[in-house]
């Protein structure tokens, strides 16, 4: 862990020339002055209501979440200036190690990790810690170009909800797929909750678990639609209530940090590893979109197949063609690529159906109790950085929408029984993904050279830490994802 924490307190600026590519906001003296009287104002009902210590986080290139506390007490004065963190922290790959060959793999530069004040809510009540997402930027208030949520937030004002004039507007949910066991066993990996698929055995059998879960997302504010036992063995699924995608990414990692704390109250491990044995189905994580036009649905209603309007056969057809290169967004471990296999209902074909949960983007119809039709992208597992992934699939829509291309005409049935080719493979490995990735213009110019480039180095990272490594072995290396260590 070279560079880390020790230098992330009071360094230099960290102005890298290479990272200011293009023109970034910045919190000017009145910004940091205002986030400081608008955190005093929220104080005193925050510590009225046990809160005492404030976790502020950011999700790094390999999709970590990584962490400050601070006394809540000192809000104020972290909310204009926030706290050190070093670049470095984006070179963290997979194991939590420094990839020395990623250009970010430097000791010195410092950030201000600034938390978002309208994300504050509790975490652990019990324990008085306070969760808030935090955004990166330079010690001159300029938004760090690198920061994820960063660019998620730009790509929601250019095409989300609040687009000037475009009146578009972006819905996004995501699904929590984890798996409830100990570390060990012949695979690594011990289910701890018996019981059978989607088995009320296995919601009774972990009862206090659940509840205790339950309690933990309602104390955090987390609203959620359904919690149950999935497939696998010892594994569970929570769906967030849709919102903002913003405010999607934040759920996702809010609600993960509260199944962690959970799980460990309970002497149990929770692993979102996108793959935990050879044989096993894995986690996933997937991601629902519904999309309007003046408010009015795009994904459904209209004449199209599967009841799309024009503009949502547009966004359908331009997600498709940009499923590859948005993949490494979406997975970034290499155990990402072993989930992506037929069968699994991870959906690996570059196809869209009706209620098909094999294809790549299945489209599910509008609700009896008028739940908006939506667009679900299977293929996204819990090693993705949300914000990126979002930040990713909304520039890719922003350009679907601009360009509209034909629609393919959707798979019935499984992809996988096609005549040759109907159904094409999405990339077989995180180094084929990177590939179309690097080659993809629209990611490029809406992330910006430098985070497209060291997003890229992070997957690389990925790709060579998995070199020589059997499959057993890879798999055991990331089994508890995303804890490492210890
Ligand atoms: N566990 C499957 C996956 O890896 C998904 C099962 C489902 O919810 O359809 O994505
Ligand atoms: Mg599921």
């Amino acid at each position: 862990m070279a560079g880390g924490a020790d230098r992330s307190k009071d360094g230099p600026a960290g102005r890298d020339a290479s990272v200011t590519d293009f023109p970034l906001p910045v919190r000017g003296v009145e910004q940091r002055e205002a986030d400081a009287r608008h955190a005093g104002e929220r104080l005193p009902e925050l510590l009225a209501r046990g809160l005492r210590r404030l976790a502020i986080t950011f999700v790094n290139h390999s999709g970590a979440v990584l962490v400050k506390g601070v006394p809540l007490e000192r809000l104020p004065q972290v909310a204009r200036d926030g706290v050190g963190f070093s670049p470095v922290a984006d070179a963290f790959g997979a194991t939590g190690l420094i990839d020395p060959l990623q250009s970010l793999a430097r000791p010195d530069g410092d950030l201000r990790l600034i938390p978002v004040l309208d994300t504050i809510q509790p975490l652990d009540p019990d324990t008085g810690w306070a969760w808030a997402a935090g955004e990166r930027h330079h010690l001159d208030g300029s938004l760090y170009a690198l920061d994820q949520r960063g660019f998620c937030r730009r790509q929601s004002a250019l095409a989300g909800p609040e687009a000037g004039g475009s009146g578009l507007g972006l819905t996004a949910g995501f699904e929590i797929e984890w798996m409830v066991g100990r570390a060990g066993g012949p695979d690594g990996w011990q289910a701890a909750v018996a019981g059978g698929p989607y088995g009320t055995d296995r919601l009774i059998e972990g009862l206090d678990y659940l509840s205790a879960l339950a309690d933990g997302l309602d104390a955090a504010g987390l609203p959620w639609l359904q919690l149950h036992p999935e497939y696998g063995s010892g594994q569970f699924e929570l769906s967030l209530a849709p919102g903002e995608p913003l405010q999607a990414a934040d759920r996702l990692v809010a609600a993960r940090l509260v199944i962690q704390r959970i799980s460990s109250r309970f002497g149990l491990r929770c692993s979102f590893s996108p793959m935990l044995a050879p044989d096993l189905v894995g986690n996933g994580g997937h991601l629902h979109l519904s999309a309007t036009r003046e408010g009015s649905p795009l994904l459904g209603g209209g004449t199209g197949p599967g009841g799309l309007t024009a503009e949502g056969e547009a966004l359908v057809a331009g997600l498709l063609e940009q499923l590859p290169a948005l993949l490494p967004l979406a997975c970034s471990l290499n155990v990402s690529f072993l989930r992506l296999a037929p069968g699994r209902w991870a959906a690996p074909f570059q196809v869209w159906g009706v209620e098909n949960r094999e294809a790549a983007l299945r489209l599910i119809p509008a609700g009896p109790a008028g739940e908006p039709a939506q667009l679900e992208l299977k293929v996204a597992d819990l090693s993705a950085n949300p914000y990126l992934l979002l930040g990713g699939v909304m520039a890719a829509i922003g350009e679907a929408l601009r360009q509209p291309r034909p629609l393919p005409a959707p798979v019935v049935g499984d992809p996988a029984a096609t005549s040759a080719g109907a159904a094409p493979r999405l990339p077989l490995s995180l180094a084929d993904a990177l590939v179309a990735f690097r080659a993809s213009p629209v990611l490029r110019e809406a992330m910006g050279e430098a985070l497209h480039r060291t997003v890229a180095e992070a997957r690389d990272a990925e790709v060579r830490r998995g070199e020589g490594l059997s499959q057993v072995d890879l798999i055991a290396s990331t089994c508890c994802w995303p804890l490492s260590g210890g």
